[in-house]
């Protein structure tokens, strides 16, 4: 586990808001939102971004695709739309290193593309 931030969350070491956490996933409130709705949701594997996934991770990878959509439908920003954000290491701004998904949904929210 190391010094990783979402994996002492995930381990219960540190608080967070959780809005759903299964045996695989976690998702909870962003501690600095950028949007009305800004929830995280990080799969309980450490792997450090997208850029370190392997072929093993494929299943995860489409099942928090699929966890992203059941926790925007919960969080009620489905039916008008939500924008998903996945930093990936220096140059795409991420933060931290524990692959992670962003929901950002309540109104409008600008992008690059
Ligand atoms: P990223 O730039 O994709 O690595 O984003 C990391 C996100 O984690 C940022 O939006 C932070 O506000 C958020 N964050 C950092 N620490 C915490 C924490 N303890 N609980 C919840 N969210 C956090
Ligand atoms: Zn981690």
């Amino acid at each position: 586990m190391g010094d990783c931030l979402f994996c002492k969350i995930v381990a219960g070491q540190l608080p967070s808001e959780k809005v759903f956490e299964d045996d695989d996933f976690l998702a909870l409130k962003d501690i600095h939102p950028k949007a009305p709705t800004h929830v995280l949701v990080v799969p309980k594997k450490h792997i450090p971004s997208l850029a370190d996934v392997s072929a093993e991770d494929e299943v995860m990878l489409g099942r928090l695709m699929h966890r992203v959509a059941l926790v925007a439908r919960d969080l009620g920003v489905a039916d008008k739309g939500y924008k998903v954000v996945l930093n990936v290491r220096e140059h795409g701004g991420q933060i931290v290193p524990h692959i992670h998904v962003h929901i950002l949904g309540g109104e409008r929210i600008k992008g690059l593309v």
